[in-house]
């Protein structure tokens, strides 16, 4: 997205820590349950170099971070980006944590990545980086530890070298190494639109509930990629009008709605929207505070904070990247009752069809596209349909309804595993 909104002041740590001393306040978690679960389990830190195509060698850093592992193997995805940290995947560990609780999955959350720009990278490259960044972790990760997946930056090809990469040192095919991959290596149907598929279905049945009739609702979509550009079809598909997006480059805005179509095949070509000449050019800050009915920021963490959040006009935000929404905007918005619908519950379709993918992989019997699909809205409905229960019976906003159902499921799993020895 375009670069308006200013750097996070705080840590992506501690903003996801205080999510959760405010839910392990409000449930009472003892003081034990609660030092444990605030703090990750497990954190590798590797420098590795790789070859370049001119013959030189450059040392990359990467990360992968293991959250809490109470209530199965860890999941979660590798960001390549030149901005990551070990700070940013310790957060988004415990957000996969909780993501995996509040949606029902056996898992436990991790997360990982190599700081890197991946597209002023070579094909070659890339390749050489991700088949050693993946000997470097698989020291942590395996079908039974620890299973990586795409996030920002990373796509099935890169998940296709990691199986590879891992199953080249087993001397076999471990296919449920890894979720995400191409379809023709043990990738499931429904995979790669399963996180914009799962916010749309989120999003619509919780627009109804309110009265907010989603056909004719206008839209903005912060983000291209694999969430915002799939959701942006999938909410149009439901009957509403896109009328803005954006992607790394320039904002695209048009009152009419934008001709999806025509973006699909400009980035198809590796075009990007600086490019584009059929809508009007909006900044990031623009398009984040359009009058519009629902707000998709679907890029990167920390975009709505104090510094825009009271000028925020959409009535419904749905989160499709992780911790868009800080807490204090959060607040903010609560109290302007605006409805946000939560990252880990509205964003959660794409690591439960990587739980599906998984299972799989393990039985080596593949479903087809229509059950993927539907077993999807089937978990994603009833996930929703608890969250909104317990916010409804207990006053609260969705979030913190899905913190509560998250939290308590890990903290019970914690408890009765007990800490050992
Ligand atoms: N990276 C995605 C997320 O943040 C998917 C993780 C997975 O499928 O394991 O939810």
């Amino acid at each position: 997205m375009v670069s308006a909104v200013p750097a996070p002041e705080r840590s992506a740590l501690s903003i996801a820590q205080r999510q959760f001393d405010a839910t392990a306040d409000a449930l009472g978690l003892d003081d034990a349950l609660r030092a444990v679960l605030r703090e990750v389990k497990r954190e590798l830190v590797v420098h590795f170099p790789v070859e370049m195509d001119d013959g030189s060698f450059r040392v990359f850093t990467g990360f992968r971070v293991q959250h809490n592992i109470a209530r199965g193997p860890a999941k979660g995805g590798l960001r390549f980006h030149p901005a990551m940290s070990l700070d940013d995947a310790r957060a988004l560990a415990m957000y996969m944590t909780w993501k995996a609780a509040v949606v029902g999955l056996p898992f436990g959350g991790a997360k990982g990545g190599v700081v890197c720009e991946p597209r002023a990278l070579s094909v070659s490259e890339l390749e050489r980086l991700t088949r050693r960044f993946t000997t470097e972790i698989s020291l942590i990760i395996g079908q039974d530890r620890d299973i990586p997946a795409p996030d920002l930056g990373t796509g099935p090809q890169v998940m296709a070298w990691i199986m590879d990469t891992l199953s080249m040192h087993a001397g076999f095919s471990v296919p449920a190494s890894v979720t995400g991959k191409p379809t023709a290596i043990g990738g499931s149907e429904g995979r790669y639109a399963a996180t914009g598929r799962g916010l749309s279905i989120v999003t619509v049945q919780a627009m109804r509930d309110r009265g907010i009739d989603p056909s004719g609702a206008r839209v903005a979509v912060q983000g291209f990629g694999k969430v915002g550009a799939v959701c942006a079809d999938l909410l149009t598909a439901a009957g509403m009008t896109v009328i803005a997006v954006s992607d790394s480059s320039a904002g695209l805005h048009r009152g009419a709605g934008l001709d999806l179509a025509a973006l699909h095949a400009l980035k198809e070509e590796g075009g990007s929207f600086a490019d584009y000449g059929g809508a009007d050019r909006i900044g990031n800050d623009e398009l984040l505070t359009l009058d519009v009915d629902l707000l998709v920021p679907a890029a990167l963490e920390a975009q709505i904070t104090r510094h825009n959040a009271d000028q925020v006009r959409a009535r419904v935000i749905a989160e499709g990247a992780n911790a868009p929404v800080d807490p204090d905007a959060d607040l903010v918005l609560n109290d302007r009752g605006v409805l946000i619908l939560p990252d880990i519950l509205v964003n959660a379709g794409g690591v439960v069809v990587s739980y599906f993918e998984w299972v799989q992989d393990i039985q080596a019997y593949f479903w087809a596209a229509g059950e993927v699909n539907s077993r999807l809205r089937e978990v994603m409905v009833r996930s929703y349909e608890q969250v909104n229960a317990r916010a409804t019976a207990e006053g609260i906003p969705l979030r913190d309804s899905a913190y509560r159902i998250a939290v308590e499921k890990v903290a019970e799993a914690t408890e009765v595993r007990g800490i050992y020895p």
